[in-house]
């Protein structure tokens, strides 16, 4: 047989999606894979409904269905303080991971570098081995997840294409302050390099932090490939919408790679969550309201129980310490975890490039019932000691 393609031999499988299986095969509350066990907005599911009975069953343009892009474009031009045009600056998706990819290709060519923060959503090493590109990893260092400016600089220094920024970012839930943007800003000018930037959790911030879009820096539009998705926003993870924003001159080249690796999005369910994008800014309150909750009560409960762990500024996932379980493998322990305690985690180390085996990632975009299932379960955490 010949052989299979080389670029394949260089990722894994998702380490994340793995766990959701693995969650499935003991039983345990999947606090893996981050999607919620919520229903989405009654109204989205109503308008889904009639949709089923109307015209929608052919493709769409495959740069997003008209409605799709109009009622986007108004939301995101409130939201992000520019003025975006649903026919120069859009291109719908499938999820923000095509999206991403999507970017990716759009401007990289192989051997390119492009910047990635570590820990890193782990679809961007993927993303970048996919595309021909070259990551290049700058640490964000705990508890703050902070970078070194100089660290950054001399990353740019070797040319890079691209930074990807995730913001607020999965998994260390970290909210990049405006201070933090202007730096990276200055050298995406300085340095001549595009900025991607993955912003799905864009509406899931605690206060007193506050979500700033890359693409509403001063200068900074006409550099910067904004993706995100409306999987969270709308809790509608299965649907697979998700979308890019940019000029005109990135917007064409990105339509075209979209339209031959996916050709669009789905054309009923683009139609029903036109009914999202058109709720009102109350919507986005209580959604952040609602994930403020849920973030007091999983972070007491882990408290309660003694567990050391990260405060998330955004985003719905929690870094736990599991230094004092004595394993060498994060990915043992999560599969213990699992089978023992009954919980479902993701190990920290599919997340960094650095050795790190001492973290584990949980999420809490759960009903509250299932939060306190998996809190009762935790507080059995200790018999995994060694
Ligand atoms: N973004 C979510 C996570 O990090 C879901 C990932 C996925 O499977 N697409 O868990």
């Amino acid at each position: 047989m010949p052989e299979l393609s080389k670029r394949t031999e260089t990722f894994t499988d998702s380490v994340i999606r793995r766990m959701t299986r693995i969650s499935n095969k003991y039983g345990a509350v999947n606090l893996s894979q981050g999607f919620p066990d919520f229903e989405p907005p009654r109204e989205l599911l109503e308008r889904l409904a009639e949709v089923t009975g109307e015209d929608f069953h052919q493709y769409s343009i495959t740069w997003g269905a008209q409605n799709f892009r109009e009622a986007l474009a108004e939301k995101q031009s409130r939201l992000m303080g520019v003025d975006i045009d649903p026919n120069e600056n859009v291109v719908v998706t499938c999820g923000s991971t095509e999206a991403m990819m999507a970017a990716m290709m759009t401007v990289a060519n192989p051997g390119d570098k492009v910047i990635v923060f570590s820990p890193f959503y782990e679809n961007y090493g993927a993303d970048t081995i996919l595309s021909g590109a070259e990551p290049i990893y700058v640490p964000l260092y705990p508890p703050e997840f902070n970078f070194d400016p100089n660290e950054l600089e001399a990353a740019f220094r070797q040319k890079p294409k691209a930074l990807i920024l995730c913001n607020p970012s999965n998994p260390c839930g970290k909210v990049f302050t405006c201070d933090e943007l202007k730096i990276i800003a200055d050298l995406a000018e300085k340095y001549d390099a595009f900025v991607i930037t993955d912003e799905v959790y864009e509406h899931i911030i605690y206060a007193p932090h506050k979500h700033t879009y890359f693409a509403s820096l001063p200068n900074m539009w006409e550099r910067t490939i904004s993706c995100s998705s409306l999987s969270k926003t709308y809790s509608i993870t299965g649907w697979r919408l998700g979308y890019i924003i940019a000029p005109p001159h990135i917007i064409d080249v990105a339509k075209k790679v979209h339209d031959f690796l996916t050709v669009g999005a789905a054309a009923p369910l683009q139609e029903a969550a036109v009914t999202g994008l058109r709720f009102g800014d109350d919507y986005y309150r209580q959604l952040a309201e609602k994930y403020t909750e849920k973030r007091d009560l999983f972070l007491k409960g882990l408290d309660d129980i003694g567990i050391s762990h990260t405060t998330p500024q955004g985003a719905y996932y929690v870094l736990l310490d599991i230094s004092e379980f004595g394993f060498d493998s994060d990915l043992d322990f999560c599969e213990k975890l699992a089978e023992k305690v009954g919980v479902g985690a993701v190990p920290g180390s599919s997340f960094f490039r650095e050795n790190v085996n001492h973290l584990i990632r949980l999420h809490f975009a759960k009903r509250n019932d299932t939060l306190s299932e998996a809190l009762n379960r935790l507080s059995e955490i200790n018999i995994l000691k060694k």
